[in-house]
């Protein structure tokens, strides 16, 4: 049952930044996350701060060079869909459609997809865990399946968002919003990993918001691509997932970003993958190198070891893929 709480509808980043600054507010884009936690009482909440309405958030456009802006309150239908993010940006274009089902892309927003709350069933359940500030992550010695294989402390889930990872391999920053001004920063320092802080998975503080993300153009001979493993095909989150960007001059690997999906409580960025990459033609050889090298550090919790696996064969699927292309 929703508990009672109050509702604001902000229509400036200004109003909403100070609305979200109140003790016990949550922000509100698409609601498909926040909704779910809010009636199953995964955390406390006094008032809802709906974004919908600030038009500054809104829409795909061009930035000089060549680059991308998407706002924060982009639905992820906007992202799959848009021939722009399609041709240059595949690895998006290809999470963002990845992303549940077509009703969820239709209303789900990006920001809200990189801010959206673990999915671990302990977390989302009558469980007084460790990422809720108890001393317990019942997962430990629980039903870990789901879990993370890399990067884990102390708690053991995985970051639930698909664009995350694609926004990781393609270098993208974001720009946060507050009471006291604006900062861009890149992505991969957004996410905060579990030995960091139990309590929060990304480094927005009270009041603050995800405004914008920020894309520059590709590197010239680039491509990228998205793959996820999932239980269920009709929609599900990634039990394994890779994203690719991959660029090559006379045959060779001159640059890859590689970040996984489904194995750690952040987007896992996958440098050793990338070095064993470098320099090398993008073979089979080469293709095998970098998923062994994907998972040397792998460490599976109890019922996760398959991950091991999943991971190494979904990265040669789409290292070969990139290959083909
Ligand atoms: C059945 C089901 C299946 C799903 N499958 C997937 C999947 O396969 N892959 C996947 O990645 N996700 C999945 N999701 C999660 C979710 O629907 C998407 O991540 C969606 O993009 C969330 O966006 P939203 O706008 O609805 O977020 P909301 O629910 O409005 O917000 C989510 C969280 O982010 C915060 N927030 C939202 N916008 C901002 C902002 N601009 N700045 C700061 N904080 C913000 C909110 O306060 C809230 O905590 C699934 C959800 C459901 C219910």
């Amino acid at each position: 049952m929703l508990e009672k709480f109050t509702y604001h509808k902000a229509i400036t980043v200004q109003a909403a930044s100070e609305a979200a600054a109140r003790p016990g507010a949550r922000i509100l884009a698409g609601g498909t996350d926040l909704v779910g936690c809010l009636r199953d009482n995964v955390f406390p909440v006094e008032s809802v701060v709906s974004i919908s309405a600030v038009a500054d958030l809104k829409g795909i456009g061009p930035r000089p060079g060549g680059g991308l802006r998407i706002g924060a309150l982009t639905t992820l239908t906007e992202i799959a869909e848009s021939r722009q993010v399609r041709d240059s940006w595949t690895a998006l274009a290809e999470a963002a459609g990845s992303v549940g089902t077509p009703q969820l892309r239709n209303q789900g927003t990006i920001g809200g997809n990189l801010c959206q709350r673990p999915r671990c069933w302990y977390f989302r359940g009558d469980f007084h865990c460790r990422r809720k500030g108890g001393d317990t992550c019942f997962a430990e010695a629980g039903e870990n399946q789901y879990h993370a294989i890399l990067g884990w402390d102390r708690c053991y889930m995985v970051h639930p968002s698909d664009t995350a990872s694609a926004l990781v391999a393609l270098g993208a920053r974001v720009t946060i919003a507050g009471r006291k001004g604006r900062r861009t920063i890149p992505i991969e320092s957004f996410f905060v990993p579990p030995k960091v802080s139990l309590l929060k998975e990304n480094v927005l503080e009270p009041g603050e918001l995800v405004t914008e993300i920020l894309l520059d153009a590709p590197p010239p001979g680039a491509r990228s691509t998205y793959r996820k493993v999932r239980e269920r095909a009709a929609f599900d989150f990634a039990l394994a997932g890779a994203a690719v960007v991959v660029a090559l001059a006379e045959g060779k690997v001159r640059t890859a970003r590689i970040a996984l999906s489904g194995v750690a409580a952040a987007p896992w960025r996958s440098t050793d993958a990338e070095k064993a990459l470098a320099g090398k033609p993008l073979d089979s050889a080469s293709i095998a190198a970098a998923a062994e090298a994907a998972v040397k550090d792998a460490a599976p919790v109890g019922k996760n070891e398959y991950k091991i696996a999943l991971v190494r064969g979904v990265l040669e699927e789409t290292l070969g893929r990139l290959a083909q292309a």
